[in-house]
């Protein structure tokens, strides 16, 4: 059985002590719940990451990157190693997010470079892929989601794309209030799960968890995990509140 996962993708938000304030909450709340089945990652921005990791050392979550560079240290001023990373327990990376693509023009040959820098250093990758609304009204999102697929992971060996979390993100209902229908988060989980099944194997395809993302929140949460083939969720806006983000964490 696949695991769950709901991960929060905090983005740019939250000062020190809110972000103190916000880890403690989730701690504090997921003491309660059975977690046998489900993992939460907590993707602060990178200033916060140690602040999460010395609450998960006793905590039920993992702690996830929200970015990385591609390279294991130098003269790249700005950026984070994986090495880095993986010095401050950090097990998660958050790539390809539909922001990282569109504002900062990260390519396909630049997601390939550093998913193969996480999976050197063990880190999970959270591969995000989806395509925009125009593509989806001229009813090209398979095509595309497939092409994002084919040109940036596709090229890992079975036992590396093994390691990897996919989230299926339309970028037409990130932060936009408008969640994909669970009909059709479904159906677009099922297409990668056959992919996957197509270039790797069946049994591989039936292990990898594929989140959803895009304006998933505490009410909608259920419907849209209920689905066989959504494993959980990449949550953006609603991970910023304790109480809407554990709320969606108890949608299993
Ligand atoms: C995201 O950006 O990964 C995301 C899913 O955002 P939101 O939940 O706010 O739509």
């Amino acid at each position: 059985m696949r695991k769950k996962i709901v991960a929060g993708n905090w983005k740019m938000n939250k000062t020190f002590l809110e972000a103190e304030e916000l880890v403690a909450q989730v701690a504090e709340a997921l003491e309660s719940r059975k977690m046998e089945n489900k993992t939460v990652v907590l993707c602060p921005p990178f200033p916060y990451l140690e602040l999460a990791t010395d609450i998960a050392e006793e905590a039920n979550f993992s702690v996830g990157a929200q970015n990385v560079y591609p390279e294991d240290s130098g003269a790249f001023t700005g950026e984070v190693s994986p090495s880095m990373l993986v010095s401050m327990e950090v097990e998660y990376c958050i790539i390809g997010h539909s922001e990282r693509r569109k504002y900062f023009g990260e390519s396909h040959e630049f997601l390939t470079r550093k998913l193969d820098a996480l999976l050197k250093h063990n880190i999970i990758p959270i591969f995000c892929c989806g395509e925009v609304l125009p593509e989806r009204k001229a009813k090209k999102h398979f095509k595309v989601v497939e092409k994002q697929l084919d040109e940036s992971l596709f090229h890992l060996k079975k036992d590396e794309i093994a390691m990897v979390v996919i989230a299926y993100e339309p970028v037409w209902a990130i932060g936009t209030g408008v969640n994909a229908t669970p009909q059709q988060a479904q159906e677009m989980h099922a297409f990668i799960r056959s992919l996957i099944a197509k270039k790797y194997s069946q049994k591989l395809a039936d292990e990898i968890p594929i989140l959803y993302g895009g304006s998933c929140n505490s009410k909608n949460a259920k419907e849209l995990f209920s689905n066989p083939d959504v494993d959980g969720g990449l949550i953006g806006g609603a991970s910023l509140k304790a109480e809407d983000f554990i709320g969606i964490v108890d949608s299993f």
